[in-house]
């Protein structure tokens, strides 16, 4: 059957050592790290909840390149949130947290860009986030470490800084829900599948930047990721 429009491209993300990884859905958690949590106004007790951001809000940075993100339109607050991003290999449903790492493949940094204003309003009206979440180039990334090379990943400093300047500061052994008890949580909601990308939530430190700011994120074991906005 011939499509009767353009086909859409499938976001792909480089994979070191060679290759690239489809991205099929985009997941996201909310307040994973107790000192963020706090800083967004909640004691950091609360169960994990979760946002999607669409497929193609990936900016794919390949390792050593800085990536290029346009500031979005609407807003007078854009935020980084620098995160830890898990890559699916094998899906499931109601995956048990102990059972959770032989669904990753692999570990990438990525930017959960938020328009916080447009967030914000959204909350208070009691309405959905994508506005504030789900737009166009809110998802830079870097490439993907397969699990093989690198090992699971359960600590290990995870950095923001903006224009040289520290930002966002956290370790991995900080995540409020562990990445198994994340995988347990989603797949009970949804049947996660090969392609899936899972933002894993941000330390303290999130703030606001402008055109023209270079941003450099770091995790430990996955080296680092590079954007400007423009
Ligand atoms: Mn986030």
């Amino acid at each position: 059957m011939n499509a009767v429009i353009p086909m859409p491209a499938v976001p792909l993300v480089p994979v070191v050592g060679g290759g690239v990884f489809p991205v099929r859905r985009i997941y996201c958690v909310g307040r994973n790290y107790v000192e963020h949590a706090q800083e967004m106004g909640f004691t950091g007790r609360e169960p994990p909840f979760f946002f999607m951001k669409p497929a193609d809000a990936v900016v794919p940075v390949a390792d050593g390149q800085t990536g290029l993100v346009d500031y979005p339109t609407l807003t007078q607050s854009l935020h980084h949130e620098i995160e830890l991003v898990v890559a699916i290999g094998t899906g499931g449903r109601n995956i048990a947290a102990a059972d959770a790492a032989r669904h990753i493949y692999g570990y990438a940094i990525g930017l959960d860009m938020t328009r916080r204003d447009l967030q914000g309003e959204m909350k208070k009206q009691g309405r959905p986030w994508c506005i504030g979440k789900g737009f166009d180039q809110s998802a830079p990334i870097g490439p993907i470490h397969p699990k093989a090379a690198t090992g699971e990943l359960n600590r290990g400093a995870i950095t923001l800084s903006v224009n040289g300047q520290p930002r966002q500061s956290g370790d991995l052994g900080q995540l409020i829900w562990s990445v198994g008890e994340i995988l347990e949580h989603l797949s009970a909601a949804w049947a996660l599948a090969p392609g899936d990308l899972v933002f894993t939530g941000t330390p303290a430190g999130v703030g606001a930047v402008v055109a023209g700011d270079s941003m450099v994120g770091a995790v430990e074991g996955l080296g680092s990721l590079k954007v400007t906005l423009r």
